[in-house]
């Protein structure tokens, strides 16, 4: 009842609803902000944790004596890579530092299974008629992006829980030889933050391929990024594939770009000994050897695996409190409506905001026309279409605490006036 005894129905209360979100939505205007939440980037303050890696302290040599300053050095530094050996779970033999960004390795990747057969292909793969990846969705925009530039068929396959669907993953890959790939970000996968679980990860590295070249491109992006005080543990690919005779399936790339300098860190690649046989005999054409200097840097400044633990606690300590303010404002926002649903993510850099069918490209319209820029609405699917149009992928890290504050409000003001309103033309 309202005030005066009257029966208010729920379509005056939604009414009333959409009302105030319109008033609150032009004086959201009205303000002329200009936030962005688009790309997951490490804040200032977090970059400032890294500033000892401008000083490199001691010579420029290896352990081993060798002068870093000069060429060579193709697998990259060995106390880098033994460093990284656990949290990648490569073993450092197999595991290489190279370049600055996992994104180009794993676009290297595509690149030399195109030009020259990878271990166990019949042949490359520019020579098939059709190459498809499977894409767990939501996922991350610049996976597609190689596919797309690339002429690789997407297919997506939704996750769930514990990862992306498996009856549909071993479905499509047992009946299709021309699926050679699925993109998995395994740790607080971007953008929904799920961990996979044990069982995916076995089933995965056990699943029957129509392919006999199939690769998992098992991008380890927050291998180390937790959140929550019990760091999330994910089974041992490579060990488990290699146990059930895919020794060769899979790819690991990882990066310090979210540890160090998101621009001036040091990328990995690590695999089966056949398959880092074959990527070295690429990447040797391409290039005399990697940035030994930056890689030496790296490991007289996290000096070891419990090093990287330690300064991995102290990004969580500026995100964290980020990360809780954006659940707070959703839900004094939004908690008692059904507008929307979110996750709580246990590490990584994202918040998947999900709001009605339909709604989640006006949604972001309207935070645009309002001055708050957000990844645009179907980033997180192939092809940039998602079919539902729900799927809305929160940045927090980047802004201060009181720029997300306004722009994360200002979010939940956009999904209740849009939500509301679909729900009255409904
Ligand atoms: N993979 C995932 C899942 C990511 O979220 C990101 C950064 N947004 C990257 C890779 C990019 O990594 P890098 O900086 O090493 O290229």
């Amino acid at each position: 009842p309202d005030g005066e005894g009257n029966l208010v129905t729920a379509n005056e209360e939604l009414t009333a609803q959409r009302d105030r979100a319109r008033k609150d939505y032009e004086a959201l205007v009205a303000r002329g902000l200009k936030l962005d939440l688009t790309r997951g980037k490490p804040s200032p303050d977090q970059l400032d944790l890294a500033l000892g890696l401008l000083e490199l302290q001691g010579p420029p040599t290896a352990a081993d004596g060798t002068d870093l300053r000069n060429y060579g050095g193709l697998n990259g530094l060995p106390e880098l890579r033994a460093i990284f050996s656990e949290a990648l779970q490569v073993p450092a033999g197999q595991l290489l530092a190279a370049g600055n960004s996992s994104l180009e390795l794993m676009h290297d990747a595509v690149v030399f299974a195109m030009l020259s057969k990878v271990p166990g292909a019949d042949r490359r793969w520019a020579d098939e008629p059709e190459i498809a990846f499977l894409c767990p969705v939501p996922g991350y925009d610049r996976h597609y992006g190689i596919c797309e530039r690339y002429g690789i068929t997407m297919i997506p396959v939704a996750m769930t829980p514990d990862g992306p669907d498996m009856d549909a993953v071993e479905g499509l890959v047992a009946e299709n030889p021309a699926v050679k790939g699925i993109w998995c970000v395994p740790k607080y996968s971007n953008p929904d933050g799920v961990v996979y679980s044990d069982e995916t990860v076995r089933r995965l590295a056990a699943m029957e391929t129509a392919a006999p070249d199939f690769r998992i491109f098992w991008d380890n992006a927050y291998a180390v990024h937790h959140l929550a005080d019990e760091p999330a543990e994910i089974a041992d690919i490579l060990a488990l594939a290699a146990e059930n005779g895919h020794a060769d399936r899979v790819f690991v790339f990882g990066s310090t770009s979210k540890i160090t300098f998101a621009g001036a860190g040091v990328a990995f690649f690590g695999s089966s000994p056949a398959n880092v046989t074959w990527w070295l005999s690429h990447t040797v054409k391409r290039s005399i050897g990697p940035d030994k200097i930056n890689q030496l840097r790296h490991v007289r400044f996290l000096k070891d695996a419990e090093g990287l633990r330690d300064h991995m606690a102290q990004h969580a300590a500026v995100i964290r409190p980020k990360f809780d303010l954006v659940d707070k404002i959703l839900t004094a926002e939004l908690g008692d409506s059904d507008l929307a649903s979110w996750t709580s993510p246990a590490g990584g850099y994202f918040i998947t905001l999900t709001v009605p069918e339909g709604c989640a490209k006006e949604v972001v319209a309207k935070a645009k026309a309002a001055g708050i820029a957000l990844t645009p609405a179907g980033a997180t699917h192939p092809y940039g279409d998602e079919p539902a149009d729900r799927t809305i992928r929160i940045a927090p890290t980047y802004p201060d605490p009181a720029e997300l504050q306004t722009a994360i409000t200002g979010l939940a003001t956009c999904v209740r006036l849009v939500a509301t309103n679909k729900r009255l033309n409904a």
